[in-house]
């Protein structure tokens, strides 16, 4: 299995329950400052509508992902490479990520880059060369070739995602709110000011494509793996738990820092292709019984192409909407089965699935860690 996983797609999705906070504003209006909001769908009697709810970005996920990521890799015993760029993010004002290098100045292309930097690897990047075109064609990681019009930069995509965080889609699970402050200033006296705060059950989709991570093509298209892959993996792993413990996440800490608790989620771990888990939020199904019943359909359905699909998926229900474990497997698999303790696993046609309970998410990321390398 851990040769198989190390090649594996993980999906999470997190349900955060997030009070009074200013993560993600958007440009100052005068003296009020907006939350960034997004529409979503909604139910209302019986009907779908589309209302405005607070939400923050991928990118403001992501950029908490990266701060983690260097603070891991500067703090690590044994060294861990690091480009000066992100090395310096704070004095740099952002992840420059060496986009007005010299691409040429890479020998062995976008291998280069990731071999000299984890974070361009986890996190992707794009140098943009001096903008000749259509000189090249760039194999992407995978093998398969693009066609067409092609940069003379260098680039790569993320193996690692971030969803926007959203509301879970009931009016009652969100609400934004002004709230009034003053601050005070020798010349001019008391000056008011307002900031708009968001209550939310938010609800986070990440993915981490680990088959991706420590590999990317030189400049012959040949994809070449770096010597530490094994510790990359881990590092991806580490990094998110880092973001949430360290609440590396939002902004206006300074006076606004948020009261927040991870109440839910999940994880899988699939294998040849990827699986992604269904949005953590409040239906008539629970959302591990759909993911189940999707992740079922998928490897029955990929049987009969002669795949044989490996999903494995784990669970924390701290807010009470995912169900037992016994409750959710016998709704879709029937009551046949015979599903006992906390881990239930059956073949289905060429593949398998699993569904595992877990406590929180730290044991869940440690069950991630787990499927990846084998129990230490
Ligand atoms: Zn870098």
């Amino acid at each position: 299995m851990a040769e198989k996983a190390k090649d594996s797609f993980v999906s999470i999705v997190l349900r955060l329950a997030i009070d009074s906070e200013a993560m993600n504003m958007v440009e100052a209006i005068g003296a009020f400052t907006p939350h960034r909001s997004a529409p979503i769908v909604v139910r209302i009697g019986d009907g779908l509508r589309v209302v405005r709810a607070p939400a923050a970005s991928g990118q403001m996920m992501a950029y908490a992902y990266q701060k983690a990521l260097v603070e891991l890799a500067s703090k690590a015993n044994t060294n861990m490479p690091l480009c000066d760029d992100c090395r310096n993010y704070k004095t740099l004002g952002g992840f420059v990520k060496r986009a007005t290098a010299d691409p040429d100045s890479f020998k062995d292309g976008e291998f280069s880059v990731i071999e000299t930097c984890v974070v361009e690897d986890l996190s992707g990047f794009m140098i943009v060369g001096k903008g000749r075109r259509g000189s090249r064609r760039e194999r992407r990681k995978g093998g398969e070739e693009e066609e067409g019009e092609e940069a003379a930069g260098l680039r790569r995509t993320s193996p690692v995602w971030f969803s926007y965080l959203l509301p879970e889609p009931h009016l009652t699970s969100f609400k934004f709110e002004p709230q009034f402050h003053v601050r005070f200033n020798v010349k001019e006296g008391n000056n008011p000011f307002t900031v708009e705060n968001a209550a939310a059950i938010y609800t986070l989709a990440i993915a981490i494509d680990v088959k991706a991570i420590g590999r990317a093509a030189d400049r012959n298209g040949v994809i070449r793996e770096v010597g530490d892959r094994d510790r990359r993996v881990a590092l991806a792993l580490e990094a998110l738990r880092a973001v949430f413990h360290g609440q590396l996440f939002g902004a206006k800490k300074s006076r606004n820092l948020f009261r927040f608790e991870i109440v839910g989620g999940a994880a899988s771990i699939s294998n040849p292709l990827p699986f992604t888990l269904s949005p953590p939020i409040r239906g008539d199904e629970s959302y591990v019984a759909k993911s189940y019943r999707r992740a079922r359909s998928m490897v029955a359905g990929l049987s009969r192409t002669s795949i044989a699909q490996e999903i494995n998926m784990a669970y924390f229900d701290g807010d009470g909407i995912a169900g037992d474990l016994k409750s959710i497997v016998e709704s879709v698999v029937g009551q046949g089965a015979k599903a006992e303790g906390d881990r239930y696993c059956e073949k289905v046609e060429a593949g398998s699935i699993c569904l595992e309970r877990v406590r929180d998410f730290d044991q869940m990321i440690d069950w991630i860690r787990n499927k990846i390398f084998g129990k230490a």
